[in-house]
């Protein structure tokens, strides 16, 4: 079978399809908040809305969830439609929930005219000191029977700023006996004398997340509100306002978040990370978010299919890292052009080679995708191989250099060493290989059978470059489990600075563009790079390195 079984949530969209709920139309919106740059979390939502609407011909609101001025910024307004589009997904409508701030004005009317809402000036502390337990009932507030005309009174003036921030809130009049804590009586609106990034200074009093989210779902007729688990008791007051006011019968729908291990998913602990230094920004490739998994050399096919593999959970769960490495790899493996670089490098001087002579060898640029064709490499006299492919006593079975035997550099020649060079400390400095000059690849005559294949570059063709190799952020699996700030877990070793020597081929790579450095893993161009000097960012390695 080809066809993979449906998860929960495609359960309900097709039921209610075939029911003929809303015409069969099919509507999900994705409702960031833009208090900070989306993850790698958002993109497990990202993907679920988009993809259930793609599936089921229907369509995406983006909405920015703006209730709350205080932390919210058009710079990541900005960053989320960028990072939105390229995951490769594109909304109907771009909707702010602030776009209805008269809109749910006139519903906290409605429901003050119904009885339904009510004025309280308690203090914050004696609101939470009435409300109860779960197994204890609320007492009411002394307020709580103020008039129609009182509250409406009240509540127009809370709107024109003359109360003071804190002073009075709007509440919804439900049950405070209710087993469900947010049934109690909860806010509708707070006074909060700050400016919003989209309406200025026109509104000092603000909805809160309860109030504004369920009714924005309805304004835009959302057939699926998709959201995660810890809205499950928020539902009951959902469905409460939606069936009061009259309006759109949207439904809510919770999945489990996506906790991913050594690393943090709170845009608020992400924030810290970038406000206190312990990275370079929202895009450090080491953070989880869309913009550091770009800049790190992920691609958006692999995040898609990394949200498609992990499925859709009831349950929260934390889901392996290397899971998303996988992911990564077998995309780039697919797609990256192959380079090589050696990182740590041991001279080969190659002694019947003649001293000035440049010869170019042509060396696939993708076995995967063979259309991609040849680019050359140089090779000279004076070579570079890794320090740990050479050994001067080897033991048995060793097949890479040693004095005497032969290996293959690939794509150019087979070459044999004949002689170690050593300082006056007794440190290899240099070896002397001669090459076997009917070798080469592709026309090889010599009828030699080596066992070893070697990454190499030309000691005066190569370019120098930096690179930048990462580790995991936190030492521990679940930093956010951890006692203590989860600051305390950090990995001081999560990046690694070291100089590479790459084939001249590489000289021309641009930011953002992806290679298979052979033998390394893939790597990245981050935008740092210089007309000077090239940066790379290590992705991810060649094999999975992380269980030893
Ligand atoms: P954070 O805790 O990072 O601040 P949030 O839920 O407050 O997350 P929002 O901007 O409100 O962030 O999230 C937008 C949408 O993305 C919501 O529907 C939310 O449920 C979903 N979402 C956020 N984090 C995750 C996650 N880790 N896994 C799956 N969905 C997520
Ligand atoms: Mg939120
Ligand atoms: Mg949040």
């Amino acid at each position: 079978k080809e066809e993979k079984s449906l998860n929960f949530i495609e359960e309900i969209v097709e039921d209610d399809i075939r029911e003929g709920k809303h015409g069969g139309r099919v509507l999900t919106r994705f409702p960031p908040e833009p208090n900070g740059y989306l993850h790698i979390g958002h993109a497990k939502s990202i993907c679920l809305n988009f993809g259930l609407a793609k599936k089921y011909g229907g369509g995406t609101n983006l909405r920015f969830d703006d209730t709350n001025p205080t932390t919210e910024d058009v710079e990541y307004v900005d960053s989320i439609k960028y990072d939105v589009r390229w995951l490769g997904f594109d909304w109907v409508e771009e909707r702010y929930a602030s776009d209805y701030f008269d809109q749910l004005y006139t519903f906290a009317t409605e429901l003050i005219k119904a009885g339904l809402a009510y004025v309280d000036d308690s203090t914050a502390e004696e609101i939470a000191a009435l409300k109860g337990t779960p197994t204890e009932p609320g007492k009411p507030s002394p307020y709580r029977d103020r008039s129609v005309e009182e509250n409406l009174d009240l509540f127009e003036r809370m709107r024109k700023g003359e109360f003071a921030e804190g002073s009075r809130v709007l509440r919804a009049k439900i049950d405070l006996a209710s087993p469900n804590m947010h049934l109690r009586d909860p806010f509708m609106y707070r006074i909060k004398f700050a400016h919003h990034h989209r309406t200025g200074d026109t509104w000092c009093i603000y909805p809160m997340y309860d109030f504004a989210h369920g009714q924005s779902d309805a304004i835009e007729k959302i057939t699926h509100s998709i959201c995660t688990l810890e809205f499950i008791p928020h539902r009951a007051l959902y469905d409460w306002f939606i069936k009061n006011l009259e309006i759109f019968p949207s439904k809510q729908y919770e999945f489990a978040r996506l906790n991913l291990t050594y690393t943090v998913m709170s845009k608020r602990k992400l924030l810290q990370l970038v406000n206190e230094g312990h990275v370079t920004g929202w895009d450090d490739p080491r953070m989880p978010t869309i913009s550091g998994l770009r800049r790190r050399g992920y691609t958006p096919e692999s995040i898609r299919n990394f949200c498609d593999r992990i499925g859709v959970a009831k349950r929260d769960n934390l889901i392996d890292m290397s899971l998303l490495e996988f992911c990564v790899r077998e995309d780039l493996n697919k797609s990256a052009a192959r380079r090589m670089v050696v990182t740590d490098p041991l001279k080969v001087v190659v002694t019947n080679f003649p001293e000035d002579k440049v010869e170019p060898c042509q060396s696939e640029n993708n076995p995967e995708q063979p259309e991609t064709g040849d680019r050359e490499m140089p090779f000279t006299r004076e070579l570079y191989i890794e320090q740990e492919d050479f050994m001067e006593n080897p033991p048995k079975k060793y097949f890479r250099l040693a004095p005497g035997q032969m290996v293959r550099l690939k794509s150019a020649y087979i070459i044999q060493c004949n002689e170690v060079v050593k300082d006056a400390d007794g440190n290899v400095q240099e070896v002397h290989c001669t090459y076997i000059e009917n070798s080469k690849s592709g026309q090889d005559e010599s009828g030699l059978k080596v066992k070893g294949t070697l990454h190499w570059v030309s000691a005066s063709e190569a370019i120098p470059v930096e690179i930048r190799q990462y580790d995991r952020l936190f030492r521990v699996e679940d930093p956010s489990s951890e006692e203590g700030d989860f600051k305390d877990y950090l990995n001081p070793d999560s990046l690694s600075v070291i100089t590479g020597y790459a084939e001249p081929a590489l000289q021309s790579a641009q930011p953002g563009d992806s290679f298979q450095f052979l033998r390394k893993g893939y790597f990245a161009v981050d935008p740092d790079s210089t007309a000077d000097k090239l940066v790379f960012n290590r992705t991810v390695g060649l094999r999975d390195n992380w269980a030893k």
